[in-house]
């Protein structure tokens, strides 16, 4: 994650004092009305990741706070969307605590098991794990989460904490939204979906397989210690990867084609911009991507190459330990 020395705190700090000074109540009055053509104006022309250099700009440009600027980002957010089924467009924004501010959409695929679909609180927290982020503080969504979706966001460390703003409702947190949730302690493990992973070498020859191997090194798999990671290379050269997330109810995971989707659709790209696909998991892993990787591929992209690479993989200690915390080497 790039450091940007515009730090939560003080995007925070922006917001309140505003309403104490009075030329910013004329700002304030203009900003509600503001219109999403106007936001536009501000944002960047892939808003998928907003710096928290730039957030604090258009702050100060709005005279927006950060939860209306979050939520006027919703529609924006609804437009890039993928919903090829249900014709439902879900729009999550959502504030790292570096203070960068993330995009996220449903994305579903046609001629394929409803439940590979990616919901857009989902896409929201890969964006977020790909660009490096290490916690979630606040989403703004179009609608109320699905339960798949809280069950989703309750992978993070600390979790249950996330506030969550939904239209025509005051802020809520994820523990109010999902009470008496099954989390990761209930099978001994602390979480931390986006907590950071130490970065070892990844050297291969092909660099397609060295960018998956990096990704498998980042994926969060405490449940089956399986991991594994995508690297997608495109027709003009450029590699977007994804690493494998798990949770504590199994089918709300993410596999690495998933996460990797996600990185090529943030960076403006698409299906068919699609050349190639690697993918790293361990010799013999508990569970195999291999097969449902080559399926969607097939699905979204029946051009595209396929590479499966078997690689010794350092394996990760995930679980509680008797001191209290979580084991991560
Ligand atoms: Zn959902």
């Amino acid at each position: 994650m790039k450091k940007n020395f515009i730090t939560l705190m003080s995007l925070l700090a922006l917001n309140s004092p505003l309403t104490a000074v009075p030329e910013f109540h004329n700002l304030l009055n203009q900003s509600t009305t503001m219109s999403t053509a106007d936001i536009k104006k501000l944002i960047p022309a892939h808003p998928f990741l907003i710096e928290a250099a730039e957030v604090h700009e258009i702050l100060q440009t709005s005279g927006l706070t950060l939860h209306e600027l979050m939520q006027k980002l919703i529609p924006i957010a609804q437009e890039l969307s993928h919903p090829a089924i249900s014709q439902y467009k879900v729009g999550a924004v959502g504030l790292g605590e570096s203070g960068a501010i993330y995009l996220g959409v449903n994305l579903e695929f046609t001629e394929f098991p409803l439940n590979q679909c990616v919901h857009g609180e989902q896409f929201l927290v890969a964006n977020m794990k790909n660009a490096g982020e290490t916690g979630l503080v606040s989403i703004a969504l179009s609608a109320a989460p699905c339960g798949h979706c809280r069950q989703f966001l309750n992978e993070i460390d600390d979790g249950q904490s996330i506030k969550i703003l939904i239209p025509n409702r005051s802020p809520l947190k994820l523990s109010e939204l999902l009470p008496d949730s099954f989390g990761p302690q209930d099978l001994g493990f602390k979480g931390g979906l986006l907590n950071p992973l130490p970065m070892l070498e990844a050297n291969h020859a092909c660099p397609v397989t060295a960018k998956a191997l990096q990704a498998a090194q980042q994926s969060y798999a405490p449940y089956s210690n399986s991991q594994s990671g995508v690297a997608i290379k495109t027709r003009d050269a450029q590699i977007f990867t994804g690493s494998y997330l798990e949770n504590v109810g199994f089918n709300p995971s993410l596999s690495p084609l998933q996460t990797a989707l996600v990185a090529l659709f943030v960076a403006g790209k698409d299906y068919e911009d699609i050349s190639e696909v690697v993918l790293v998991e361990d010799l013999a892993p508990m569970i195999s991507q291999a097969a449902i990787t080559e399926q969607l591929l097939k699905s979204v992209a029946p051009e595209a190459a396929f590479k499966l690479e078997k690689i010794d993989l350092p394996q990760r200690q995930w679980r509680i330990q008797k001191c209290g915390n979580t084991s991560i080497h």
